[in-house]
């Protein structure tokens, strides 16, 4: 199963996917953008909004799990960069 996604850590809030394909994306409480349809994924306006998006925030994952219909945009795994950032501190020293 292919399932859109904006990565929130990416986004800079441009509007741009936004005004192109209204029917997938629309404005989060934050300012960023949202997908709002997980339908209709290989839609021109789709396509269009993926390559104008300036930070490639906007993906389409392909998963074996079954879609729930809750939409979740994946959390960096703050542990593991701590972890990297010590290690490669430690290096230094
Ligand atoms: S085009 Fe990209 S950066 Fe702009 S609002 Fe959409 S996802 Fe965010």
């Amino acid at each position: 199963m292919d399932i859109l996604e904006v990565e929130k850590s990416s986004c800079i809030g441009c509007g741009a996917c936004i005004s192109i394909d209204e029917e997938h994306f629309d404005w989060d409480d934050d300012g960023l953008s949202k997908v709002i349809s997980n339908n209709n994924l290989k839609s021109e306006n789709l396509t269009e909004a993926i390559e104008s998006c300036p930070t490639q925030a906007i993906t389409i994952a392909k998963t074996d799990e079954v879609y729930d219909g809750n939409i979740t945009s994946s959390e960096p795994d703050f542990q593991t960069l701590e972890n990297n950032v010590m290690a490669s501190s430690s290096q230094k020293s």
